[in-house]
C-alpha cells in the first residue's frame, strides 16, 4: 500500500542497496523495499517520538525486525561507519529542512564513501538543486508524480568531482521532468501559474510599495513559466 509517490523513491533505489530513510514515519519505505526483497538492512530515521513509535510498530507488524532497524534521533546522527549505509532518502519534507540535515550530518566520519541520494522536496525544489549541485553531488536523474491532485519531484543525485552546469530555468523547473514526464511537468506548472495569477489579482488595486513589490514578483514569476511551458 505504498503511495505513489513513495514507489517513485522505491524505483530509484537500487537493489542489494544500504539504505537509511531519514524522517521515515511510519517506516512504509524501507519496510516495502525489505519485503520486496529488494534490500536487506535499512535504518528508519525519525526525530519526533510519536512517527518513531509508528515506525517500530510497523517493523513488528511486517515481521522484518531483523532488516529494518528504527533509530530515534535527529537527522544523520543515527547513522554510524559501520552500518556502510550507501543510499539515503529524505522525503515528504521541505527542502530548506533536507538541505540542513544534509549540511550538518554528511561527514567523511559517517560516510567514508559519500552515498547516492533520492530526494523529494515538498517545497524549495530549486534551491535544494543548488546546494546539490554546489556539494559535489549531480542530479542524475528526476521525475514528477501527480497524486491525490498534488505534485511530488524526485531527484537521484550521485556524488562527483565534477558536477554539471544547470542553468537558472533548469534549477527552478528541473531538467529532465520536462523531457520525461510532459504531461505531468505542464499540469504542475500550470497550476503553479494559476495560483500566482490570483495573487496577482488580489493585488491589481493595490497602492502600497510592498504590493506594488510583490505584484512585479508575481508577474516575473508567471512570465519564467510562460517560458517554459
Ligand atoms: N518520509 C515519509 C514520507 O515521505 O512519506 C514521511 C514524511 S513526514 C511528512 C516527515 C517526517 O520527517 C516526520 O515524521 C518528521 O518527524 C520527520 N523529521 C523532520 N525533521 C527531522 C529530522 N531533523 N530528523 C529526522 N526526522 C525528521
Amino acid at each position: 500500500h505504498l503511495s505513489k509517490r513513495l514507489n517513485k523513491v522505491a524505483d530509484y533505489v537500487q537493489a542489494g542497496a544500504r539504505l537509511a530513510d531519514i524522517g521515515s514515519d511510519h517506516a512504509y519505505l524501507p519496510v516495502y523495499l525489505v519485503k520486496e526483497g529488494k534490500i536487506d538492512f535499512a535504518i528508519a530515521g525519525e526525530v519526533v517520538d510519536g512517527p518513531y513509535q509508528s515506525a517500530v510498530q510497523e517493523v513488528a507488524r511486517e515481521g522484518v525486525e531483523d532488516q529494518v532497524f528504527p533509530r530515534f534521533g535527529d537527522g544523520l546522527e543515527v547513522v554510524t561507519e559501520a552500518d556502510q549505509i550507501d543510499t539515503l532518502t529524505i522525503c515528504g519534507m521541505g527542502g530548506k529542512l533536507i538541505t540542513e540535515i544534509l549540511d550538518r550530518g554528511l561527514t567523511k566520519a559517517r560516510f567514508p564513501k559519500p552515498p547516492q541520494l533520492i530526494l523529494q522536496a515538498n517545497v524549495y525544489e530549486a534551491g535544494l538543486r543548488r546546494y546539490l549541485l554546489s556539494h559535489h553531488y549531480d542530479i542524475v536523474a528526476e521525475t514528477i508524480v501527480a497524486e491525490a491532485g498534488k505534485f511530488y519531484e524526485i531527484m537521484l543525485a550521485q556524488y562527483r568531482d565534477q558536477v554539471s552546469d544547470w542553468s537558472e530555468q533548469e534549477l527552478q523547473f528541473g531538467r529532465y521532468i520536462a523531457q520525461n514526464q510532459p504531461d505531468v511537468f505542464k499540469a504542475k506548472w500550470q497550476s503553479v501559474r494559476q495560483r500566482h495569477q490570483m495573487v496577482l489579482a488580489g493585488l491589481d488595486q493595490a497602492q502600497t510599495q510592498a504590493a506594488k513589490t510583490k505584484h512585479k514578483e508575481f508577474s516575473r514569476l508567471i512570465a519564467e513559466i510562460d517560458q517554459v511551458l
